[in-house]
């Protein structure tokens, strides 16, 4: 069994920085992890730990059953892969993925058939005399990627794999990733801060913020029910609309339902679940007046972004949209004019309500 688990893992830094305030989650035996999070919040100094490049301050990191806080990097049974991909520069694609089974004295017959094979699975098979500069970057990363599948480990560590590829290549690299993860049944901590790769990739999702866990789970289950306006707004593109509901026009349109109304300070209502309405009288759960302020057509969908009149608030999180702007996603590419007013509605269904300070999610 290869589960991974940590238990209130913390990390202060030299000098006193809390990098890690405490985190605890379990990771099944096969299972994909993904760490998803601004820049900062913590999650490379996590993935570190769990490899043994950064001490643990306090806490226990558990691989597969055994405490590994004390074991050595090389004893963990883990294969790490960065986004670098950390290449011998002189050395041919088969001799960097055979080098860390050499240093670790495994018969050669061994070697080559494990080099081979993982060749085979990642289509690099007429790439193996090759040096590191002879090869793309996409190409560069499946020898990455076939170095830590030839250790056959208990766990992969992805650190930020794909960042260093273009849009179209990563996409395709994603999908094989997940791909091979499903073939091999390899535990994996997956480290990104693109939220779509978190999505597609993840069996658990943890999003972190700050140093600490912000919310973890299913990921269709976390972009159904964010637990704070900032998975909220972390999490899906373009971001959840969030309104502060200060007592005003639209805090009245849900006097039907005073308690938790009452308890809650912000709504909100993602861009696709947001409907333009020709009738001006048309209320769903909320209705939203707008003044069609800009227009985007990527295509398949078009994204409005309306203003409401005298709106105000203060955006905290990041990726939040500028207070009072409101982005409706439609299908297609038909679109109101610039400067046309429209009204926006949704079904009560489809709203979210936040605490004041967005850190309680509000069962409406
Ligand atoms: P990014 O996506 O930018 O890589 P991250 O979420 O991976 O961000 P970390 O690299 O884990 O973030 O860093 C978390 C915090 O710890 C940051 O505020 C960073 O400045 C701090 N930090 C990282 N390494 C050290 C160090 N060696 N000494 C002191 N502080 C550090």
């Amino acid at each position: 069994m290869s589960n991974v688990s940590l238990r209130n893992v913390r990390k202060t830094y030299p000098g006193g920085f809390e990098a890690i305030k405490g985190i605890d989650f379990e990771i099944p035996d096969g299972q994909f992890c993904v760490l998803v999070g601004p820049s900062g919040c913590g999650k490379s100094t996590l993935l570190r730990m769990v490899a043994g490049l950064e001490t643990v301050t306090s806490g226990e990191i558990d691989i597969g059953g055994r405490v590994v806080n004390e074991v050595e990097p090389a004893d963990r049974d883990i294969a790490m892969v960065f986004q670098n991909y950390a290449l011998y520069p002189h050395m041919t694609v088969y001799n960097n993925m055979a080098y860390g089974l050499r240093n670790r004295g495994m018969p050669k017959p061994e070697i080559d058939t494990r080099v081979r094979e993982a060749a085979q699975i990642l289509e690099i098979t007429t790439m193996l005399d090759r040096k590191p500069r002879q090869l793309s970057g996409g190409q560069r990363q499946r020898v990455a990627m076939g170095r830590a599948i030839v250790r056959q480990p208990k766990v992969f560590l992805f650190d930020e794999p794909l960042s260093n590829l273009d849009a179209k290549l990563r996409v395709a690299m994603r999908v094989e990733i997940r791909k091979l993860q499903r073939r091999l049944k390899t535990t994996s901590i997956y480290v990104t801060h693109d939220q779509l790769e978190a999505m597609t990739l993840a069996d658990i999702l943890v999003v972190m913020n700050g140093g600490q866990v912000e919310q973890i789970g299913n990921p269709l289950e976390i972009y159904r029910k964010p637990a704070t306006t900032f998975v909220a707004s972390f999490i899906g593109a373009p971001p959840m609309n969030l309104i502060p509901l200060d007592g005003g026009e639209i805090a009245a349109q849900f006097a039907g339902d005073s308690r938790s109304v009452a308890a809650a300070g912000v709504l909100g209502v993602r861009p696709e679940d947001l409907l333009i309405s020709t009738d001006a009288t048309a209320t769903g759960g909320i209705a939203l007046d707008l003044t069609v302020e800009a227009i985007e057509r990527v295509g398949p969908e078009t994204f409005v972004y309306g203003s409401r009149e005298g709106a105000h608030g203060v955006s905290v999180n990041p990726g939040e949209l500028p207070p009072g702007e409101v982005i409706v996603r439609i299908p297609g590419q038909i679109a109101p004019a610039i400067g046309e007013r429209i009204r926006a509605i949704a079904p009560r269904d489809k709203l979210h309500l936040f605490s004041a300070d967005g850190r309680a999610r509000i069962d409406i």
